[in-house]
């Protein structure tokens, strides 16, 4: 039997929504975002990525996409974590503009129009922004403000608020980045360095009605430590000598400055190196030796930074299967669509 597989028409819009055990909400949301779409009347289509659920949501999803074709359901092999999992969803949607949301009903669909509304104005990023937030004051809502203020000062993106996920792309803008880590909220900092433009739209932040959330405080530590290399590789993943560099001039300078002064006043006044000047040897010495560390170090990085480049299409993520949105195929297990992504 000769099988024509039909391609998947061009949508405008594609909502991304990673989900990780939020069964209670699937049906809901599901719902809430057609509602919303089709009163938009453009086509769009709808990738629910299943982060590795261990209750009942791949399930209800399918289910979903087996009766809507405008649903794909991509199912990693295990939890990823949210970054990873934006990332499969951005990776196997088509449409012109991504929107990214949560999936446990705390980004309400009603608010994706402001978004499209925004992008129309001609912005390439338009990142929600919750000016009244509902989670716990002292380990969420504090470290988010102080983290969002350093975010906007190192990057020098003029943004309030980085931590939500609700946020409108241009497809060219997420093809050129890549993500890592708890990445995702710097995708503003990084593609405003490849010069993206980026608005803003005020959102509500419901609390939290089903589940669980997945983060406390550690995510802080983890979300300032890939501040710190987010800030590297915006200035100086290209040029690591140069911050290293620096460091390590400086302390051979001293350390060498050190050394001629101390061998000077042995020479001249006959001062032992040792009894009269132990302790300022000793700085010399591990300046120098700091000095040719840095060096090393830069010189090191320069390496790593040309194998960074070169070696940017290793996935994040390794895809279990597809579901959906395969127009005449839909309702009879399909061969994925593509095959796991690992180990290439
Ligand atoms: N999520 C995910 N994988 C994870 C953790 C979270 O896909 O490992 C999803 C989760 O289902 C939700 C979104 O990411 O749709 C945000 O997660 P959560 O609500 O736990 O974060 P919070 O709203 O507390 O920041
Ligand atoms: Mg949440």
């Amino acid at each position: 039997m000769v099988c024509m597989s039909t391609d998947p028409l061009p949508v405008s819009y594609s909502i991304v929504v990673p989900l990780y055990n939020e069964q209670e909400s699937v049906p809901q949301l599901y719902v809430k975002i057609i509602d919303v779409m089709d009163a938009i009347g453009e086509p769009f289509e709808i990738i629910f990525v299943d982060d590795g659920s261990k209750d009942g949501t791949f399930r209800q999803l399918s289910e979903i996409a087996r009766d809507d074709g405008r649903v794909l359901v991509v199912r990693l092999r295990r939890n990823f974590g949210q970054t990873a999992a934006l990332k499969a969803g951005f990776d196997h949607s088509q449409g012109e503009i991504i929107i990214s949301m949560d999936g446990d009903l705390q980004h309400d669909p009603a608010e994706i129009p402001k978004f499209i509304e925004k992008m129309k104005e001609g912005y390439d990023i338009v990142s929600g922004w919750r000016v009244a937030r509902t989670d716990a004051w002292l380990t969420r809502q504090f470290p988010s403000r102080v983290a969002n203020r350093i975010m906007a000062r190192l990057s020098r993106v003029d943004l309030h608020d980085f931590g939500t996920t609700f946020k409108a792309y241009r497809r060219e803008i997420l093809s050129e980045i890549h993500l890592y880590g708890e990445l995702h909220r710097f995708i503003p900092a990084l593609a405003s360095w490849a010069g993206a433009s980026i608005g803003e739209v005020p959102i509500t932040n419901e609390p939290r009605k089903s589940g669980k959330s997945n983060y406390g405080i550690s995510r802080t530590i983890r979300v300032l430590l890939d501040l710190v290399s987010v800030k590297f590789l915006l200035d100086y993943s290209t040029k690591p000598l140069q911050l290293f560099g620096v460091a390590g001039l400086f302390c051979l300078s001293g350390g060498f400055g050190i050394g001629l002064w101390v061998f000077i006043r042995k020479a001249i006044l006959n001062e032992g190196l040792m009894e009269n000047h132990g302790p300022l040897l000793l700085l010399g010495m591990a300046l120098v030796m700091g000095g040719i560390q840095f060096i090393s170090i830069g010189l090191i990085g320069e390496l790593l930074a040309r194998t960074y480049y070169e070696s940017q299409n290793k996935p994040v993520y390794n895809v279990r299967e597809l579901r959906g949105r395969r127009g005449t195929n839909a309702g009879r297990p399909d061969p994925p669509r593509t095959a796991g992504a690992a180990g290439r």
